[in-house]
């Protein structure tokens, strides 16, 4: 009998992980002194070779999102201007979003490597994942690109999801700004939660606890905007007894994270306070409100490399390690209780409003 048999009974049972890093996401080149940088991607690779995630872990290689997939949550009027301007050439579409020569290309896998691992999972080689990959999305809205994003990565992978299967797909956006983007392209879609957490007011300028979306959609958008200087007790309060209750209450059989790590303490654009370990218990308690579903994470932003490095190696370390305890009922925190009672009443008459807590 190999002895690795006894081992491999005794140590609890993680889930499999599938990670996708490519290089091509080091050719979205930026202009001299931009926060949303190549290197950060090499940072995080840093880390992740340093936690030995590849000898564990399915490799998973991006490829460029289709056509179809990209209208799927795009104007088509956009992906011709873009596909027609941005390949060779380098410049600004506004005074935050810069394009180099070979940024296309880098956007295209980046939409279409979430997608990737959106396949794999649902083809059940994986159980969670991360794209990590660059330019982020969350900013991007279906006609216009903005705030360092061309194209919205998680929301092109949320549609992929709903076109491959799945009946509701969750996102839940902990990066330090709102996503406008996610949030606009899902506006009047049941078929998929929105869910943010960020700093407020900010840049850009959306998610007030009042904007719950429309028609169809009305409800199925959450905000939970926080003043500068939150930290782990207000985000514990919040995703322990709103977000997690949401999830459980929606019963999405996909969860995507649009995963930022600017909201960590360390980081030169936020201010907010979250520690590394947060990101660690945060996920866990994203993991354990959806049950078996799969969860795939999406990066975003995040500017301090240590922070954004050991902030993204706890969150693939809660990804991939056997389910735990979240640590129950978190400690109620004034702020936070605050803000969910306005989301509570922005929700009124609504199928979530019940499962937001105090
Ligand atoms: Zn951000």
């Amino acid at each position: 009998m190999p002895s690795n048999y006894w081992r491999a009974a005794l140590v609890p049972l993680g889930r499999r992980l599938g990670l996708l890093l490519d290089d091509i996401s080091l050719e979205h080149a930026e202009p001299q002194g931009h926060p949303e940088r190549a290197e950060r991607l090499r940072a995080i690779a840093r880390e992740v070779d340093a936690g030995g995630f590849w000898d564990r872990c399915l490799r998973v290689r991006s490829r460029p999102a289709t056509r179809g997939e990209l209208e799927a949550a795009h104007a088509p009027r956009l992906l011709d201007l873009l596909e027609q301007d941005l390949p060779g050439h380098e410049g600004h579409i506004d005074a935050d979003t810069y394009y180099a020569p070979k940024s296309w290309e880098a956007a295209l896998h980046a939409a279409g490597g979430a997608v990737a691992l959106v396949e794999r999972a649902q083809a059940g080689d994986i159980e969670a994942g991360a794209a990590l990959v660059r330019p982020p999305g969350h900013h991007a809205t279906g006609d216009r690109p903005m705030g360092f994003c061309l194209l919205n990565n998680v929301a092109v992978a949320a549609r992929a999801a709903l076109a491959g299967g799945a009946r509701r797909v969750a996102i839940v956006d902990w990066d330090l700004h709102h996503g406008n983007g996610t949030q606009e392209i899902f506006w009047q879609d049941p078929g998929v939660l929105y869910v943010s957490t960020h700093q407020y007011p900010f840049y850009p300028g959306t998610g007030a606890v009042d904007e719950i979306g429309e028609g169809p959609g009305r409800g199925y958008t959450l905000n939970v905007p926080l003043p500068a200087g939150a930290g782990d007790a207000e985000y514990e309060h919040v995703f322990a007894r709103a977000i997690g209750p949401a999830l459980r209450a929606y019963a999405p059989d996909f969860l995507l994270i649009s995963a930022g790590f600017d909201a960590h303490v360390r980081d030169p654009i936020g201010q907010m306070r979250l520690s590394t370990g947060a990101f660690h218990r945060l996920t866990h308690r994203l993991r354990d409100a959806v049950g078996a579903a799969p969860v795939v994470a999406v990066l975003e932003g995040g500017y301090d490399l240590e922070g954004l490095a050991s902030s993204n190696r706890a969150m693939l370390d809660a990804l991939e390690g056997p389910a735990a305890t979240p640590g129950g009922a978190a400690k109620a925190h004034p702020v936070a209780a605050r803000v969910l009672g306005a989301l509570r009443a922005a929700l009124a008459g609504t199928p979530l409003e019940g499962a937001i807590g105090s």
